[in-house]
């Protein structure tokens, strides 16, 4: 029961970015390759996220629509074991619960497609029929329409903006094989392209963290036993850019550790002056036995089993790059 409230108690929609980030997840879910975003006003008027994926059939189109209808869930220990991946079985639950929501699909195997609507906690889920190619379209309008108190707290579209660019840069940094373009009113903002080489790779890497970060990023690539740290660190002497990137992944999901933020901060220390940036995309992984996430799934916690081993790893590597670097 504890564990159902925990899930039931996540707050999945606390922004438009909080939805972006759940529909993203989703259409990733699906074996999206190509994911669209398009955003009108910050997202307080509309988030459509429309992908190429496996897409829903006609006959559970309505009960993807409703609460712990993951189809990811099988039994107690598979919750266990989703939670802790921020699968939680109600997201477009929660979303259509304070917007007008579409869904509609067609999967391979299906002739026609199918849209699912409805409007606020009413949950009449209405199906017609409609023209869509492979994938999934989620459209969500007048987010919180029916909640003004969270309404109210939406901040001005421009900010509202920027954290959904934010996620989006998050996700396009764990997921290189997948095309990502995000519009916001109309306009094309980010394009990125899929990667499948180093050379794409670091055209990604560039046009997320710029130029500064990117052209001259020292690459990473350490393992010790069942432990691998890859990825990229701007060399010490690196201008400041417009974007912050300070990025890293345990097994392939973005994570604000302490323990693995003072492995970074002490391989600098020292060598990294006030004025420049500390700067990285780091990817690192491990036996997923040897770590525990947060069954909050925003809160980006992780917990290692051998939590000094793995501090030493990171900052070995690091260090040893750096190093490097200056010999
Ligand atoms: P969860 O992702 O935790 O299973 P959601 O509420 O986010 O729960 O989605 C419910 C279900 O709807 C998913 O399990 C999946 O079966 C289906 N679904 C949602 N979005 C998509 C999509 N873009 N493509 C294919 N299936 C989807
Ligand atoms: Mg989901």
């Amino acid at each position: 029961a504890i564990l159902a409230n925990q899930i039931a108690a996540g707050e999945v929609v606390e922004r438009p970015a909080s939805v972006v980030k759940e529909l993203v997840e989703n259409s990733l879910d699906s074996g999206a390759s190509l994911i669209e975003i398009e955003i009108e006003k910050g997202g307080h008027k509309q988030i459509l996220v429309r992908d190429n994926g496996n897409g829903i059939p006609q006959q559970e189109l309505a009960l993807a629509l409703s609460r712990h209808a993951t189809s990811k869930i099988s039994s107690l220990d598979d919750l266990e074991h989703i939670v802790s991946l921020g699968f939680r079985g109600e997201a477009l639950a929660s979303i259509s619960s304070v917007s007008r929501l579409s869904l509609s699909s067609k999967p391979a195997e299906q002739n026609e497609a199918w849209q699912a609507h409805s409007e606020g906690r009413d949950m009449q889920v209405q199906l017609t029929p409609i023209a869509h190619p492979k994938g999934t379209s989620v459209d969500v309008t007048d987010l919180f329409f029916n909640t003004p108190a969270r309404r109210k707290f939406l901040k001005a579209e421009k900010t509202e903006f920027s954290h959904i660019d934010e996620i989006i840069r998050r996700i396009a940094l764990s997921r290189f094989d997948v095309a990502f373009s995000l519009k916001h009113n109309g306009k094309l903002l980010r394009k990125y392209p899929a990667a499948d080489n180093s050379v794409s790779k670091h055209k990604r890497l560039i046009s997320i963290c710029g130029k500064e970060f990117g052209e001259q990023a020292i690459e990473l690539n350490s393992q010790y036993q069942d432990f691998s740290l890859q990825g990229w660190l701007a060399p010490p002497n690196t201008a400041k850019p417009q974007v912050d990137c300070q990025y890293f992944y345990v097994n392939g999901r973005m994570m604000r550790d302490k323990l693995l933020n003072h492995a970074v901060r002490q391989a600098l220390e020292g060598v990294i002056a006030p004025e420049h940036q500390l700067a990285y995309v780091l990817y690192f992984s491990l036996d997923t036995a040897q770590v525990d996430v947060n069954v909050h799934p925003a809160k980006h916690e992780v917990r290692f089993h051998q939590s000094r081993l793995v501090h030493d790893f990171v900052y070995r590597a690091l260090s040893d790059a750096i190093n490097q670097y200056f010999s």
